[in-house]
């Protein structure tokens, strides 16, 4: 994903989008098919498939990657969780990875650990071996992977623009306590930071402006990637924005809630918030947004809507730099 980013022209903006792997096998039919759209219509840099906490969807995340990497050859960047499961688990996941050709992984933590009950042996997921106990945070995740792997993954790590709570802490939610984590993970080797989804841009652009100030230089060129949430549909809105702790500021909601009991009319009206919060982002001086990540819950219309009003989609032959400075269509080089 880095080397993807670092070939396009530095004013060049990119996208990438993010998919689950559907429960049933005709979920998985009718996502084939549309991806398969997707991908020919709206050229993502990258697609994300993500990961089930505890590892609770591994085989079908992993029939997905191979779906979007191998079948499509969609640059994929599988999701990894290392709480609530064993080593063995991450070191299938990342094997795995490795023979279908995936080569980025965003590294999370997960849920919380939950040892007590992981220990239960009960629990189907509990390993003999107790090999959980090696990851407590994502950090161990991106140390894990640097210490199996060297260069091989380019990893990516989750940050938050409004900060990120634990259930069980939801008075740490701040961007200040979460910070040295970010630095830790960053420290730890990562390549990129993916953010967790926000309706409010001037929370996104400080955290921007932080980062990229901040004194260790550690986050002055690194691709921070905002991550942002299709509306569709008022209750998944709400649903959503509480789970992941992300405020709604008062205009959008007054837009939103002045027509909630009209589904089309509540997509019709996130489609021009999300546009204008990509055209706040990248018209902004600085930190000028140049990546934007579509949590597309799997669905096709309203990101398209998105992407095709924010000229988001490039060129099906795509333009890269060469080392003169002009930019030129790939097939030319
Ligand atoms: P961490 O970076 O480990 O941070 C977790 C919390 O612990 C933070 O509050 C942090 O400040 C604190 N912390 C970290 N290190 C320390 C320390 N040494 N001492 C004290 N406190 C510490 N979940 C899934 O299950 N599957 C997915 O596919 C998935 N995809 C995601 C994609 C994105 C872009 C994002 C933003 C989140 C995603 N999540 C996913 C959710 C994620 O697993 C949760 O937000 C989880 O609660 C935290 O994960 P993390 O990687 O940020 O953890």
């Amino acid at each position: 994903i880095t080397d993807k980013i670092a070939a396009l022209p530095p004013d060049a903006n990119y996208f990438s989008l993010e998919f689950f792997p559907p429960k049933t096998q005709q979920g998985f039919s009718n996502l084939q098919a549309r991806l398969s759209r997707m991908a020919q219509a709206l050229r993502p840099l990258f697609v994300n498939v993500t990961w089930g906490a505890g590892g609770s969807t591994s085989a079908k995340s992993l029939a997905l990657a191979e779906l979007t990497q191998r079948s499509l050859q969609l640059t994929t960047c599988l999701h990894l969780t290392c709480t609530n499961m064993s080593r063995k688990l991450v070191d299938e996941a990342l094997e795995q990875a490795k023979v279908l050709g995936v080569r980025n992984i965003l590294a999370l933590r997960g849920d919380p650990p939950r040892s007590e009950e992981y220990r239960d042996p009960n629990n189907p997921l509990a390993e003999e071996d107790d090999s959980n106990k090696d990851f407590t945070w994502a950090v161990d995740l991106v140390r894990y992977i640097r210490k199996q792997y060297g260069d091989y993954f380019c990893i990516g790590v989750a940050g938050y623009p409004e900060g990120h709570s634990d259930q069980s802490h939801p008075e740490h939610q701040s961007v200040e306590h979460d910070l040295p984590n970010l630095v830790e993970k960053t420290e730890a080797g990562a390549d990129f930071i993916m953010t967790q989804l926000f309706f409010d841009v001037e929370a996104y652009i400080d955290y921007e402006k932080r980062l990229r100030a901040h004194e260790s230089g550690l986050f002055k060129t690194i691709p921070i990637i905002p991550g942002l949430m299709p509306v569709q549909s008022y209750q998944i809105l709400r649903r959503t924005t509480k789970l992941s702790h992300a405020s709604l500021p008062p205009d959008v909601l007054k837009r939103l809630e002045g027509v909630k009991g009209d589904d089309e009319a509540v997509k019709r009206a996130g489609v021009n918030i999300l546009c204008e919060m990509v055209e706040k982002m990248r018209g902004n001086k600085s930190p000028c947004a140049r990546g934007f990540h579509f949590y597309t819950l799997n669905l096709e219309k309203v990101v398209t809507q998105i992407l095709e009003r924010s000229s988001l989609i490039p060129p099906a032959t795509p333009v890269i730099r060469t080392a003169d400075g002009n930019d030129v269509a790939e097939q030319a080089v």
